[in-house]
């Protein structure tokens, strides 16, 4: 099903469209389909689940009109993409950025899907967005376009069918404006049933506590548990860093305590070097007044290429996709990725980790903390519970660990690389599901 809904009755002002960058990028969904091709082959999945896992339930694209403060109104583009329901509701984020597109959205759903599947949880993989900067908006412009992308949706969402939640440059503002305005739309007496429709949520408007670190909770996890297989001291470890927002700031604070020394970051303003360590508190409160990393005092300023050189220990992708590629893996110094980003390395850039000896946790491994967690917050708010940081914590640390070693067992059972270790253990729990339920009519 594709939708697309236009206002065209009012004037419109034209929107610049973002160009992409000139560097060459591998198409998203075209490294999702080779993953899962190799995986598929490795393990034989029946041709019909291969033929329906390949391709993606429901595109839905909306254009919106929106008022901006000078009273200009302007049209933005938004998608929700739904891969696949067979496990449970949509479930997944929604980013803002000007490099949204349908292709970055359907391969985004598709890894939420075998995250689900791998975590257990009884969820499908969605994902959305809306193409547009919004750095260059005001508070009240980005209140405004999330509340019209919320009613253009209108019923492709709701809490027992399609679940959001925050992804690149959204956050819990982000998902209290969705709540409000999807319960804006549902009839009174339905209100308090519906309060799941969207997680991540601040927690008095339903949150759940850690939430906002759940995704680093789950990264930090896996680590562990890697350190602990390799004999791996975590205490002194040299971590490199890419991305310094939700997921980048708090696995940087959460591995604080381990004695791990971050010794390069980069985000979207630039990168920064320090041999003896970034205390990533310090760095936190930095960014959090200066919008990036570029002019911390506490380090030097070094170019991408010495960034991406630098000797450490671990590499944590938590930026953007397609930063690992055949150009740039050989530059890693590390022993090992921890994938922190969804899609951070193609698979060209794979192949060279592999060959390089440098192990990878996998994306739809390493940061499920985060629908894992988001799973707890949409029980507590159907069941009208509100659990403590503890339950929260050590819930999520039961479940990752149990994907994570389900994952490190498939991957000896067919001795290939963890990418398709995880592939395999989603896909066979989603053949198991079809061969069950069968295929309609
Ligand atoms: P965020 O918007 O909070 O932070 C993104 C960070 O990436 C920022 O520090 C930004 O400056 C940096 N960045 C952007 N473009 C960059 C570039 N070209 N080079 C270097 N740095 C750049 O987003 P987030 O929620 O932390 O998400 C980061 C990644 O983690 C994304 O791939 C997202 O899909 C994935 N992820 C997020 C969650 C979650 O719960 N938020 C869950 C699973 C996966």
């Amino acid at each position: 099903m594709v939708l697309s809904t236009q206002d065209s009755a009012i004037a419109v002002a034209a929107r610049e469209i973002p160009e992409r960058s000139s560097r060459k990028r591998s198409s998203l969904s075209e490294n999702v389909q080779r993953q899962l091709d190799k995986a598929a082959e490795m393990m034989d999945l029946n041709t019909a689940v291969r033929k329906i896992l390949s391709t993606t339930m429901n595109e839905i694209v909306v254009h919106f009109p929106v008022k901006m403060d000078d009273g200009r109104t302007e049209i933005f583009t938004g998608y929700r993409v739904q891969h696949n329901d067979a496990l449970g509701p949509f479930k997944g984020g929604l980013r803002f950025h000007p490099m949204v597109s349908l292709d970055e959205v359907r391969a985004l759903a598709s890894w939420m899907t075998w995250k689900g599947a791998i975590a257990r949880i009884p969820f499908g993989g969605a994902k959305g967005g809306i193409q547009f900067d919004p750095t260059k908006h005001s508070k009240s412009e980005l209140e405004h376009i999330t509340r019209r992308f919320t009613y253009a949706l209108g019923n492709m969402i709701g809490p027992e069918y399609d679940i959001p939640a925050p992804d690149v440059n959204t956050n819990a503002q982000i998902m209290a404006w969705i709540l409000d305005t999807y319960l804006s739309t549902v009839p009174p007496h339905d209100r308090q049933r519906c309060v799941h429709v969207v997680t991540g949520k601040p927690i008095e408007a339903g949150g759940s506590l850690g939430r906002d670190k759940a995704t680093a909770q789950g990264i930090v996890y896996c680590i562990e548990q890697w350190a602990g297989d390799n004999r791996f001291k975590l205490d002194g470890a040299a971590v490199v860093l890419q991305g310094f927002g939700n997921v980048g700031s708090w696995t940087a604070r959460l591995l604080k305590p381990f004695g791990a020394r971050i010794v390069a970051v980069e985000d979207v303003t630039g990168s920064i070097y320090n041999s003896r360590g970034i205390d990533p508190d310090e760095l936190f409160r930095y960014v959090s007044a200066n919008k990036g990393v570029t002019g911390f005092p506490n380090a030097e300023a070094v170019d991408h290429d010495r960034f991406l050189q630098t000797r450490a220990d671990i590499f944590i992708p938590a930026a953007l996709e397609n930063q690992i590629t055949e150009e740039t893996a050989p530059k890693l110094n590390v022993r090992l990725v921890a994938e922190g980003a969804n899609g951070p390395t193609d698979p060209d850039g794979d192949a060279i980790l592999q060959h390089r000896g440098i192990e990878l946790l996998p994306d739809i491994l390493c940061n499920s903390g985060g629908v894992i967690v988001s799973y707890f917050e949409w029980l507590q708010n159907k069941r009208s519970e509100a659990w403590e940081l503890e339950e929260v914590d050590d819930k999520l640390k039961k479940k990752i660990v149990n994907a994570y070693r389900r994952v490190r067992e498939t991957t000896k059972r067919y001795n290939t690389d963890w990418r398709t270790g995880a592939y395999i253990v989603a896909l066979s729990h989603l053949e198991a599901v079809y061969k069950e339920r069968g295929i309609f009519p």
